[in-house]
């Protein structure tokens, strides 16, 4: 396998990159979330991003890695949920995603009243887009050369639920997940998801995922009614999904009741800020808590570029080595469990200098690349993956090989 030679960072935009192909993307960002949603392929390339041995890398094999989808039972106990409002800080999005005036009629579009922004419209494609577990979403890949979906249930997942309603969807979910790997077995994988609200059926459906439904592991969507898996009453999913050997992908949600008051305002509460601070919190108190120690095989997965992680590496070992503060349990340093226990994907991240980053800082082998269909655009991620400036060993590891060994992909 060739390797190409690399550049200084600071040449990454001026000189991999051709003009056009960055005012392409700039064109397509303006419609992000509609561009991907409508299935649409990039233009066809020009002679000169032909010609670009950059470019030319767009043939590696695509396995996106935090691709959501929905259940129609699912969709319809959220819309139950949103409808009685309250104050937990995901209602928002959510009413957008499950409970828009189009979204309940969006099984014919033209009754639907016109949009009243290009946003307005991709939102309301997101739950039909999420729905399709067939013809659209193959469509959508193919348009972009998208080899393989890793599907998870999207957010909020079952966690909002009671826990017998919680528990009985999971397996649904689950159920229909598996149902869709096995109609495109080389296009789809799957991870799982539970009910944290009832950790002894979790770990069974945990169990019956990975044992009988042969998915590739486990997704959940952060604090579970403002709970963090560090406490005790959740240490059997930890346990389960350790000796299962299956990774554990710990997806954003808004943030919990007890922080959410400073991102009520400005819509700080979803992906532009709230959700990293979420997650990335989350990942920290595994951390700090020692809980890591208890289960050192554990694998977890972060989305969104590590959730801000990687940068704060630095600070976080000067702060949080072993043993620096009272009430700490952690045995080694914050980075040390970062490389040990913890992977993460580009997800909504298509930032060149951040993508060499993480790969210099965390090795070439802990990052995944993924697309978070439909709520990022697609074809902008291809491109992202495509023209980083990586050598073609690296692009092949975040691009597909990394997910193959990771989530124990063989198709
Ligand atoms: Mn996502």
């Amino acid at each position: 396998m060739s390797t190409r030679k690399i550049g200084p960072l600071n040449e990454f935009n001026t000189r991999n990159v051709p003009v056009n192909r960055r005012t392409a993307l700039a064109q397509l960002s303006a419609f992000a979330g509609i561009t991907a949603l409508t299935g649409q392929a990039l233009a066809a390339p020009t002679q000169q991003e032909n010609n670009n041995p950059t470019v030319a890398a767009r043939k590696v094999r695509k396995i996106a890695t935090e691709e959501a989808f929905m259940i129609p039972e699912v969709a319809a106990a959220v819309r139950d949920v949103v409808r009685k409002g309250g104050a937990n800080l995901d209602i928002k999005l959510l009413t957008t995603v499950f409970d828009s005036p189009a979204s309940a009629t969006s099984q014919d579009p033209s009754k639907n009243p016109p949009p009243v922004s290009n946003r307005d419209a991709g939102a309301r494609l997101l739950l039909p887009n999420l729905l399709d577990l067939d013809k659209g979403r193959l469509a959508n890949m193919d348009g972009s050369g998208v080899d393989m979906h890793l599907l998870s249930l999207g957010l909020p997942g079952v966690q909002l639920f009671d826990a017998d309603q919680a528990v009985g969807l999971a397996r649904l979910s689950n159920d229909q997940l598996s149902e869709a790997i096995r109609r495109h077995p080389t296009r789809f994988a799957g991870l799982a998801c539970f009910a944290p609200q009832n950790p002894r059926e979790a770990v069974k459906e945990m169990e019956r995922s990975v044992n009988n439904l042969q998915l590739n592991g486990f997704l959940v969507n952060s604090h579970t009614g403002n709970g963090y898996l560090d406490e005790q009453r959740f240490w059997p999913i930890l346990e389960a999904a350790e000796a299962l050997g299956a990774p554990l992908y710990i997806h954003p949600r808004a943030p919990s009741d007890g922080m959410a008051a400073p991102f009520r305002d400005y819509r700080l509460e979803g992906a532009i800020w709230g959700y990293g601070i979420e997650a990335g919190t989350h990942a920290l108190r595994l951390m700090l808590s020692g809980v890591l120690d208890r289960f050192p095989k554990l694998k977890i997965v972060l989305g969104h570029m590590g959730e801000a992680l990687p940068f704060w590496l630095w600070r976080l070992d000067f702060m949080g080595a072993p043993g620096a503060r009272a009430g700490r349990g952690n045995q080694l340093k914050p980075s040390e469990y970062f490389k040990r226990n913890f992977s993460i994907t580009t997800s909504g991240v298509e930032d060149p200098l951040a993508l060499r980053f993480c790969i210099d800082k965390l090795g070439i082998d802990s990052v995944m690349w993924a697309i978070d269909y439909p709520f990022q655009p697609t074809a902008p991620a291809v491109a992202f993956i495509e023209s980083a400036p990586l050598t073609d060993e690296e692009r092949a590891k975040v691009a597909h090989g990394n997910a193959e060994r990771i989530f124990g992909i063989t198709t």
